[in-house]
């Protein structure tokens, strides 16, 4: 493979890529509902959803972010919106656009939460759900929901939380933590392409009464085709057959605790040689799903061009001139990144 890629996906393994050009099977058979049941228990056995129920929609991440919305969201009096990044800002959007009535908390950008101003607003806003990123991928802060969950738990306030770039990538217990609603997709943590989502309900959703707002992402039909392990449209049936061949292998590599720690120390032999280039621009509190750098770098993308032109290697051009950040969620050895590194500073004008 000539071509690297530290952006989402990232590398993937030789393995999950080859599946994608194999002969598929026919989606409405047995095997197909076998293997589609077979991915949701490990899904909800990954992120510790005991009892609850998974939907993996052929669409992207926005999608189920939209769908949990429809679906959920418009059924409550009030929602609070932790509007951190770009990210947050798409919670905020969809409110708008569904006509959910929402309170809008800002959070600078690269910051961390001020956790007593939040629980402040919600005592006195008295929202009915709250949404939130766990990681807002934007900046690479990461949150803390342990905090943000133990104060929706003391307003009665239900959690939704978008952990599309943290999942598998973070420390995550639903059960634990009382999030009644997660979302997520393949092009992230579970490095399989994009093209899927997923939706975990906790089993305190068990039986409600959810909104009717958007046919495609209708959570009743779709759960009640999942019943039978079936979808109501066409799956994406090569993604569902490489995302079924991933989770197995994460199963058997250990679950989501060797894949955290895989994430973790590729984040800290890159930042080691971050602060040995002395690129700064770290956020409050850096997830390890992503590293953020600022470097000098900041009329003409030379980095991000000269990568692709010279290495054919990709890395993300960040919202702020200078600024990129580099996915540890794909496959990278440290030689890998020490090389990575190296490359950035090649091509970062002096
Ligand atoms: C990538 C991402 C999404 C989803 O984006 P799509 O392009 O629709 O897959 C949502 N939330 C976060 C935090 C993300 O990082």
């Amino acid at each position: 493979m000539a071509m690297h890629s530290f952006v989402f996906p990232g590398d993937i393994d030789p393995e999950i890529a080859r599946i994608g050009s194999l002969p598929f099977m026919y989606m409405r058979t047995d095997e197909f509902s076998q293997i589609n049941k077979e991915s949701i228990d490990i899904l909800l056995s990954l992120i510790h959803c005991k009892d609850g129920r998974a939907i993996i929609y052929t669409g992207s991440g926005t999608g189920a972010m939209s769908a949990v919305v429809e679906n959920y969201v418009s059924t409550r009096s009030k929602a609070l919106v932790i509007d951190g990044g770009s990210f947050g800002h798409r919670w905020w959007e969809l409110c708008l656009y569904y006509g959910a009535q929402a309170v809008h908390f800002e959070v600078p950008f690269a910051r961390d939460i001020d956790y007593g101003r939040l629980e402040k607003t919600i005592a006195s806003e008295r929202p009915e759900v709250l949404l939130c990123q766990q990681h807002e991928t934007s900046s690479g802060q990461l949150f803390d929901l342990g905090r943000i969950c133990e104060i929706c738990r003391r307003y009665g306030v239900s959690p939704v939380v978008d952990v599309v770039s943290s999942f598998l990538a973070e420390d995550l217990d639903m059960d634990a933590l009382g999030i009644d609603v997660c979302v997520t997709s393949t092009q992230k943590g579970l490095n399989v392409p994009p093209g899927l989502s997923i939706i975990f309900l906790s089993s305190s959703l068990e039986g409600y009464p959810f909104a009717h707002r958007g046919y495609y992402w209708d959570f009743e039909s779709n759960l009640s085709n999942l019943r039978r392990g079936q979808t109501p449209f066409s799956p994406a049936t090569i993604l569902y057959l490489q995302l079924n061949a991933r989770l197995r292998q994460l199963r058997s590599e250990g679950g989501e605790k060797a894949n955290i720690e895989a994430v973790r120390h590729r984040a800290e032999v890159f930042r080691r040689e971050c602060a040995r280039y002395g690129w700064g621009g770290a956020p409050e509190v850096p997830s390890s799903a992503i590293t953020a750098i600022r470097t000098s770098d900041t009329s003409e993308r030379h980095i991000f061009k000269g990568l692709i032109k010279k290495y054919e290697t990709f890395i993300m051009p960040g919202n702020v001139p200078g600024h990129y950040r580099i996915s540890h969620m794909g496959l990278q050895t440290d030689e890998d990144l020490v090389l990575l590194a190296e490359r950035i500073r090649e091509c970062e004008p002096r």
